[in-house]
């Protein structure tokens, strides 16, 4: 393709909206457009790079046994009356309404609409085990669009389900799907974690997400140290740094003014966070719940659906006076102060064993010191509920790292949530009918492409790997007058073609300088000039945008030379993340 015979325009400067390195760069290449908030058209070059993603995306489906299937964006209500999201989805979906004055939904993901589908298809454990795939729009209506591509209210997903006669052979399915994950990001170029994630309500099965490590990642990830666990803040367990307690006797003090964990660790009471018990009240509307985490920890609100079910929300003043006799700010679960109280008591592990701690009176303007918590406290059931910090302890005892993420993929074992409110149910061998096993996976395919950007880039502009780049060569033709060049770089496109490699050829009239810019800024992996001087020495001069190193080389050797590199970027990829 030449440069003068496509639409491709580059900009000095992004526009100010953009606030990170992939978003910025998206736009100065040209490579997609804005619409509208969070509405983005992907010019020639935007496309080509995007077909290279799902063409990655759908060879290693279809090698894990995937098949490719396309579904409607447009999607009936109904199916989400039956699954109980149409609720618990709400704040996300788009509805439109046709001439007939009928709603839609425009669909956010498919798991609805491909149980309906499996339900009418699949009669009989035979038929069984399946996986379907698609790579289609989603719409979803975010709250707040940002960062490009990467939090989109139109984005392109790989959305793929796992159907399964049992929980077993679920199990089976879903690991292959992961492993056909760790495939796609390695060869996209992509290091991606893999991380335990939240089962939320469902409770037992499994999850994963695959995050890219990024500052501007909007997901938190813990790891060990060395990298053996790995997983979401939501889920994350660890254990809090030791603190030295002096065991005491429990003596009730006036803390007069005293409404937080701050104010009591202030100059006047001089009690440190860590050595204080928060007691936060949560409730359903019908029971109370208290759970107490340490002062200077916060209870992770992601572990609260696994731990008491669906439906909890923190309890307003009106009601926690109500039911403990004292605002927030004095509130305690030393076990003499709940007696005839009705509330449950779940305390985080980090408190066990745990002596000489604060803790309000359920009086205003008193508390308790010298509490040993398993002595004194009310304590109904232990759980795991504070939200992990940087330097806290693994499970197994090494230390961990908090680091931020960019979502890329997500795994989800779903059991027969969807298809028994949907009614996909099979004969087993014995003739009796049982509910269909699922599991859904998502990519973000195009916030994968933009996460290869924010990661492959340097201040000169993107550095594609090759598997994914728009173009693998960009050709920068200088002296096109000298009939040398001309000749020069007939052969070197011949030798490209012949060997099957992709390249944009930059024949604008325009300076050496601009041309070479644009080419930094978009990135190819490999820039090929042919210029008088270098060509009467029998040459063209490679450059790697990757590493900056140069090579004169005869024109016609430029495509099994390419050819090579390319073999040799593609295995190095995968032999570091799929050994
Ligand atoms: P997030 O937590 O980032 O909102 P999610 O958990 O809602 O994502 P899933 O429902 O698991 O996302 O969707 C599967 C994949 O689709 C995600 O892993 C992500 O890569 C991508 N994705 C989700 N929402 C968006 C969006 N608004 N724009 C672009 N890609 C998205
Ligand atoms: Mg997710």
């Amino acid at each position: 393709m030449r440069w003068t015979q496509t639409v491709l325009n580059t900009l000095r400067d992004a526009p100010a909206e953009a606030e990170i390195a992939s978003h910025r760069l998206l736009l100065r290449t040209g490579l997609v457009r804005k619409l509208a908030s969070g509405l983005y058209s992907f010019l020639p070059l935007g496309l080509r790079a995007l077909r290279k993603v799902e063409k990655i995306v759908r060879e290693e489906m279809d090698r894990a046994g995937g098949l490719e299937i396309l579904m409607p964006a447009l999607q009936p209500p109904d199916l989400w009356e039956k699954s109980g999201r149409i609720q618990a989805a709400a704040d996300v979906l788009f509805h439109v309404k046709d001439h007939q004055d009928r709603r839609w939904i425009l669909g956010p993901t498919h798991e609805e609409v491909v149980t309906a589908l499996v339900a009418g298809e699949v009669q009989s454990y035979r038929q069984l085990p399946r996986t379907l795939y698609q790579i289609q729009t989603k719409y979803r209506d975010e709250i707040r669009p940002r960062f490009g591509l990467m939090r989109a209210r139109e984005f392109i997903m790989k959305d793929a389900y796992s159907f399964d006669a049992e929980d077993g052979a679920a199990r089976v399915s879903y690991e292959a799907m992961v492993r056909a994950y760790r495939k796609i990001f390695a060869r996209v170029g992509l290091d991606a974690l893999q991380v335990e994630a939240d089962t939320g309500v469902m409770g037992g099965a499994s999850s994963h997400e695959f995050c890219v490590l990024a500052e501007i990642g909007e997901g938190e990830v813990v790891t060990e140290e060395d990298g053996a666990y790995a997983a979401a803040i939501e889920k994350a367990e660890g254990k809090p740094a030791e603190r030295q307690g002096v065991a005491g006797e429990l003596e009730k003090m006036a803390t007069p003014g005293v409404k937080t964990i701050t104010d009591l660790a202030g100059e006047k009471f001089g009690i440190a966070a860590r050595d204080q018990v928060k007691t936060l009240v949560y409730t359903d509307g019908k029971e109370v719940v208290l759970i107490l985490v340490r002062g200077d920890d916060e209870v992770q609100e992601a572990k609260l659906p696994a731990l008491l079910g669906a439906g909890w929300r923190t309890a307003g003043s009106a009601e926690i006076v109500k039911v403990l006799g004292a605002q927030p700010g004095s509130l305690g679960a030393v076990a003499s102060t709940l007696q005839g109280k009705s509330v449950t008591v779940v305390a985080d592990m980090g408190l066990k064993g745990q002596r000489g701690m604060t803790t309000g009176a359920n009086e205003d303007g008193f508390h308790f010191k010298g509490v040993d918590v398993e002595r004194d406290l009310r304590v109904d059931r232990w759980v795991d509920v504070r939200k992990v910090r940087e330097g806290d302890l693994s499970v197994s005892g090494k230390k961990l790292k908090v680091s931020r993420g960019i979502e890329v993929g997500h795994a989800f074992l779903l059991g027969t949530k969807y298809s028994e409110a949907l009614g996909a149910k099979f004969l087993d061998p014995q003739g009796k009918q049982q509910p269909v096993v699922m599991g859904c996976y998502g990519i973000g395919v195009t916030r994968t492409l933009q996460a290869v950007i924010e990661v492959h880039q340097d201040k000169e502009g993107i550095r594609w790997p090759a598997a994914v780049s728009p173009y693998t060569v960009m050709l920068v033709t200088l002296d096109l007058a000298d009939p040398a060049v001309k000749e020069a770089t007939d052969r070197l496109v011949d030798s490209l073609e012949k060997a099957g490699i992709d390249y944009l050829w930059d024949d604008r009239d325009e300076r050496p300088g601009v041309k070479f810019k644009d080419a930094d800024l978009l990135g190819f992996p490999w820039r090929i000039t042919v210029g008088s001087k270098a060509v009467a020495k029998g040459g063209v001069e490679i450059k790697c945008r990757r590493t900056g190193m140069m090579e004169m080389i005869p024109p016609m050797e430029v495509g099994a030379w390419v050819q090579d590199k390319l073999a040799a970027e593609g295995e190095s990829f995968l032999r570091a993340k799929c050994p």
